[in-house]
């Protein structure tokens, strides 16, 4: 900036003013002044782009920081209005929340749930991101993105592959009642890996419990399991304690029927009952 107003100056007297002042018998006081008055508005100049910046640069501040405290504190509630707003109760024990994670995707919202999945696991050494096609990928997408590791998809195979390097596990899906081989090539994780699992829902933790089978086959270790929707009813999250892991979940649904979906205030522990018969 200081170079580019030297510049202007040196051009001026030669564009816009006249050469009359170096033939004026005045001429070297005329430029003496003008030297003085240049440095002058220089200094000036370049205090006000000093004091510019530093405003720019508190605000740009301020505004990370404002940013940090909404995704941290306000994106888990976000998530318990966006489905109360959007989901759909299909039974006493599936929801359907099509319109921003299964189906439409709203990325942005994703991204700002990936955030505090990040900010929750912070410490926990995390070398890899896990999930399970489809629908946790966008999360955990996000997730991974904002802890600066890799994402793995474990695979849903219909049959066991019997050549090549892999780990497979067989999994009840809950949905749909059907059975597929979860599974992962051997390449893409070391025993060193400390993983973070990150799915949309916790049911029965039938995905979940297969995904820890297969990471702690390869000897890694399973460091963290972070969960979108848990609905709390069902019995997932009991099972997933009880074999020694830690859940964070950033909604977790205490009841769920015909219009009615019911959270479970944070410090609340999930309920504990046996999971209703559908
Ligand atoms: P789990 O393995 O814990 O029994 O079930 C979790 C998996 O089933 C999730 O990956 C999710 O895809 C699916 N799932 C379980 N419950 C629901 C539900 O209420 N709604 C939807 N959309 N998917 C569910």
């Amino acid at each position: 900036f200081r170079e580019i107003f030297l510049e202007s100056c040196w051009l001026f007297p030669v564009t816009a003013g006249d050469d009359r002042y170096l033939r004026d018998t005045r001429s070297v006081s005329v430029r003496f002044r003008w030297e003085i008055h240049r440095n002058f508005l220089t200094w000036i100049l370049c205090r006000i782009w000093k004091n510019v910046r530093q405003v720019l640069q508190w605000q740009a501040k301020d505004y990370n920081i404002e940013n940090k405290y909404t995704y941290e504190v306000k994106s888990v509630k976000l998530l318990e209005d966006r489905i109360k707003k959007e989901g759909q109760a299909l039974s006493e024990t599936v929801l359907k929340v099509d319109s921003f994670i299964n189906h439409q995707v709203d990325s942005v919202f994703m991204d700002a749930l990936g955030a505090d999945f990040a900010e929750h696991f912070k410490d926990a050494g995390i070398t890899k991101v896990f999930t399970i096609e489809s629908s946790g990928i966008a999360p955990a997408l996000m997730t991974a993105e904002h802890l600066h590791v890799p994402l793995v998809i474990l695979k849903k195979q219909t049959s066991k592959i019997l050549n090549g390097n892999v780990y497979q596990t067989r999994i009840t899906s809950f949905t749909k009642g059907t059975s597929y081989e979860l599974t992962l090539f051997a390449d893409y994780i070391t025993p060193e890996d400390r993983i973070l699992l990150i799915d949309d829902f916790l049911a029965n933790g039938e995905a979940a419990m297969g995904a820890s089978r297969i990471i702690e086959a390869s000897g890694a270790t399973l460091a963290g399991i972070g969960i979108l929707i848990e609905k709390s009813f069902q019995k997932g999250r009991k099972r997933l304690e009880e074999a020694g892991y830690t859940v964070y979940s950033q909604a977790r649904i205490g009841k769920l029927g015909a219009g009615v979906i019911e959270f479970l205030p944070e410090e609340e522990p999930a309920s504990r009952e046996e999971e209703p018969a559908d």
